[in-house]
């Protein structure tokens, strides 16, 4: 089997310079994510806030960590001292713990709005017009330890890479139109968008950060 280092080089010289890699680390254990470091992985993902919170306390300091995973606001607390960007923002209400937590940390998290893109009801995410309306709030601008700083989505699990480019392609045209409406608080910088199956399409449609984990770490 390949090594996580040459797995990662091998990734990393697929993408071009304006497509960052975060390693998903999820499920796996610290050891693993000191060889991802060593090889120079910085950007790891998870998916569950006491996970994360564990090898934030275990690892080197200068690994940036992305909450990946669906949010319960009552665990939010638990990252909101070191969280460098949260990708799967679903509701208003879930923006508002966030900025409150930030807030006693003395700190601006910066935050993707996760839009639902995928045939599969089960995949969490906001419409377009229910992004469209937090972006737009006048609410929005009350919460000043927040920024919104891009959208996240995940592609339909299907073989089809035509499905999976369409509505890549659907979501880098809601990032552009919502340029628009950027503010203090509102950035179109990052798109998130791309995994172990459909990563390059995701690249080709414009993602900024592709969030890769089995094509590393193997799937077992
Ligand atoms: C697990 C996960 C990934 C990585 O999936 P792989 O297919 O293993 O690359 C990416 N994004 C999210 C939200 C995930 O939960």
């Amino acid at each position: 089997m390949p090594s996580i280092a040459s797995n990662l080089a091998r990734i990393e010289q697929g993408l071009r310079k304006e497509t960052r890699l975060v390693a998903v680390t999820k499920t796996k254990p610290a050891s693993l994510l000191m060889e991802a470091y060593e090889a120079g992985a910085r950007l790891f993902g998870e998916n569950k806030v006491q996970e994360m919170v564990g090898k934030y306390e275990e690892l080197p300091k200068d690994i940036q960590w992305h909450m990946i995973g669906h949010l319960q606001t009552n665990k939010v607390k638990y990252m909101a001292p070191f969280v460098s960007l949260v990708h799967s923002v679903d509701s208003f209400r879930l923006l508002k713990e966030i900025d409150k937590e930030a807030k006693k940390n003395s700190r601006i998290i910066d935050c993707l709005l996760q839009i639902h893109i995928a045939r599969e009801e089960t995949k969490f995410g906001l419409s377009e017009e229910e992004a469209l309306a937090i972006i737009t709030s006048p609410e929005l601008a009350a919460l000043t330890n927040v920024r919104i700083v891009g959208l996240m989505g995940m592609a339909s699990n299907t073989d089809d890479p035509e499905v999976v480019r369409a509505e890549f392609r659907g979501l880098k045209n809601t990032f552009e139109s919502f340029k628009s409406y950027e503010s203090q608080q509102v950035m179109m910088r990052e798109l998130s968008m791309g995994m172990s199956g459909d990563y390059l399409i995701a690249q080709e449609e414009g993602s900024t950060l592709v969030r890769v984990g089995s094509a590393i770490f193997g799937s077992r």
